[in-house]
Order: structure tokens, then C-alpha cells, then sequence
């Protein structure tokens, strides 16, 4: 039995680990500061307080473990989120004014902990709830909200803006510029996807090569510029026949990789001759391809590489072929 591997260079994979990391963090100061605090209450003749932490205590605990053991959670986040803001709202009612200062420090490591639009959500109804309840007079009700709007404004502008930058770093980093499909980086990601899949649910995954037939007379006749197009054109093809679970990368100058995920060698065989066709039937070009099916134990260099020799016997056996390795 393989394992499933990492994908390395995946952006949100390492947001992910980012993530567990500042959820760690934020259940650690969790514990650390609250428990002090608790004994500092339960001595100073506040138990109440101390009762609500306890428990607050015990299930940042429980967090902690199941994040160092099981990594990142969106549950947990949420959950950790919520309490904290929670306990917080609950000091604030207890202390007045001065508990206030934890609802703010809450409310920005809010945007750390979930995503900005529940960041925002519980933020907001810990402002409505502690807004009647924990301040005597109007002037510093208005000051709070004033201060806790303006902090929430700043921290969902910038988590926003954080999120566009990387989608389009992310945008860099997978695409091709000139056909926006995939590149290497993000074929190796899709095939370590795929076969993770392949690997815990035993889904059919087939691999596609396609590679455009004297390309390089489009070149020496029409011009680099002209070639340019041709693949842009072919790209536009392929993506308008293929389904949302094919994904398609440019592997090198005229050659494209389709991974089809679900897809057994036969039924990719069906969808690889009728892009052959299309392709024929588009414009003056053809394009010949190799098929190979991902094999159990098998390695994604392996299964690409079977694509590629089936590409390479399609091309020998004249062009505008379609070819399968049949392991
Ligand atoms: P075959 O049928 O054997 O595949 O013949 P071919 O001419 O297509 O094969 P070959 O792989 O030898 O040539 C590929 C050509 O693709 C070489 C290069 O000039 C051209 N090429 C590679 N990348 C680009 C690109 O980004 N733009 C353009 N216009 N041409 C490219
Ligand atoms: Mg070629
Ligand atoms: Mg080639």
C-alpha cells in the first residue's frame, strides 16, 4: 500500500500548514493566559469567572491535540473562533470597560483563525451582544463600536486583498502564459491529486498525450507569431470538449497532457479520437495522441511516461493517430 504524498509546491497546501501553525499558537496563549487568569479570579474572590474558563481551558486543550495530531480543521477553527469570542463577550459583561480590550485582541486574531466573512460574522454579534450589556454609559458604547467597526473595516479590507494576491500568485506559479493551461508544476500537483484519489477510493484515472503533427512546418512557413496562435486556438479546443473533471497542461513547446480523473483507458480512448477529429476537422493541422491508464503501485512519472511511448508509436505509425499503452 503507497501513501499519499504532498503536493510541495501547491500554494494551498501550504496555507494549510500556515494555518495549523497559527491555530496552535492561538489555543496555546489560549491555555497559558487563561489559566492564570482563572486562579487569579477563583483567589480574588471571582469564581464565576473561573467556572467559565475551566471549561474554556479543557476544550482548547482538546483542540490542541486534535490539531497536532490530525493538522488543520476548518471545524476547529470555527470552534475555537467562537469560544474564544465567546469567553470574551462573557468578561466584557462581567468587567465593564476594562474586559473590553479582549473582545478587540479577540476580533483581529478572528481574521487569523477562519475565513473573513465568519471572522466578520462573529465579530459583529459579539459587538451586538456585549454593546447593551457590559458599558454604562452611551459615550463609550460609541467609542467601542467606533473603534471594533474600524478594526473589522481594516482587517477584511486586508484579508481580501491578501486572498486576490494569491489567486493570482497561484495564477503564476500553475499557468501558462501564452494558452493558460496548466504548466509542469501544476500537472505534477493534478497527478499526486489524482492519484491519492486512485489510491483511497481505487477511481480510474487515464493520462492523455497529445502532441500537434509537423508543427514546426506552421513555424517555417507562417512565422513564429502564427504558430503562436495555432496553440492558443488548440488549447481553446481542448478546454471547450473537456469535462470539469479532465484537466489539461501544456507539457512542452506543441505538446499537451489531458489527466482525465474517473476515466478508464477505454472511455479516455473515446474522448482522445474525438479530439483527434476536431482537431482535423478545425484546421489544416492534425495531432496525434497516447493514452495510458494510471496502474496500482504505479508512479506518476511511470504513467506519463506510457502515455508518452504510446504518443511515440501513434507518430510512427504515421500521424493523426490515436494510440494506447495497454500497460
Ligand atoms: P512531429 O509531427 O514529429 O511532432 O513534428 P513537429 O514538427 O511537430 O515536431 P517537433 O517536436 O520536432 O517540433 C516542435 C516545434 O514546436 C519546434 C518549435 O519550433 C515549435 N514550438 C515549440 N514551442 C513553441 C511556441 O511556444 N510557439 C511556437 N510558435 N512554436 C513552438
Ligand atoms: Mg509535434
Ligand atoms: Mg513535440
Amino acid at each position: 500500500m503507497q501513501k499519499p504524498q504532498h503536493t510541495d509546491h501547491q500554494i494551498y497546501y501550504r496555507d494549510v500548514v500556515f494555518y495549523r501553525q497559527v491555530l496552535i499558537a492561538v489555543a496555546l496563549c489560549g491555555v497559558t493566559v487563561a489559566m492564570p487568569f482563572a486562579a487569579w479570579h477563583f483567589i480574588w474572590g471571582n469564581p464565576l469567572i473561573t467556572y467559565l474558563l475551566l471549561p474554556v481551558i479543557a476544550l482548547q486543550i482538546v483542540s490542541l491535540v486534535l490539531l497536532i495530531r490530525h493538522g488543520f480543521n476548518h471545524w476547529i477553527a470555527l470552534f475555537l473562533a467562537s469560544v474564544q469570542m465567546g469567553v470574551t463577550v462573557i468578561i466584557n459583561i462581567q468587567m465593564g470597560v476594562l474586559g473590553s480590550y479582549w473582545v478587540i485582541a479577540s476580533a483581529v486574531a478572528n481574521y487569523y483563525i477562519v475565513s473573513r466573512n465568519r471572522a466578520l460574522a462573529i465579530n459583529v454579534i459579539a459587538c451586538i451582544a456585549v454593546l447593551p450589556l457590559a458599558f454604562e454609559s452611551s459615550d463609550i458604547m460609541f467609542r467601542f463600536a467606533m473603534a471594533n467597526a474600524m478594526i473589522n473595516v481594516f482587517l477584511y479590507a486586508y484579508a481580501r486583498q491578501l486572498e486576490t494576491k494569491n489567486r493570482e500568485l497561484e495564477e503564476l506559479l500553475t499557468k501558462d502564459p501564452l494558452t493558460r493551461a496548466g504548466n509542469r508544476t501544476a500537472l505534477e500537483n493534478a497527478l499526486i491529486r489524482v492519484k491519492n484519489q486512485h489510491l483511497r477510493h481505487n477511481t480510474p484515472v487515464t493520462v492523455l498525450m497529445l502532441d500537434l503533427d509537423h508543427f514546426k512546418k506552421i513555424n517555417d512557413t507562417e512565422g513564429h507569431t502564427a504558430g503562436d496562435k495555432v496553440l492558443k486556438r488548440l488549447a481553446d479546443l481542448l478546454r471547450a470538449r473537456l469535462r470539469a473533471t479532465d484537466s489539461l497542461f501544456r507539457y512542452g513547446g506543441e505538446e499537451f497532457v489531458i489527466v482525465a480523473d474517473n476515466t478508464t483507458l477505454d472511455q479516455a480512448a473515446y474522448l482522445a479520437e474525438d479530439i483527434r477529429r476536431r482537431v482535423e476537422k478545425a484546421n489544416e493541422l492534425t495531432v496525434s495522441i497516447g493514452l495510458a491508464e494510471l496502474q496500482s503501485g504505479e508512479s506518476t512519472e511511470d504513467v506519463v511516461s506510457r502515455a508518452d511511448q504510446a504518443l511515440y508509436k501513434a507518430k510512427q505509425m504515421g500521424r493523426n493517430w490515436v494510440c494506447f499503452d495497454p500497460v
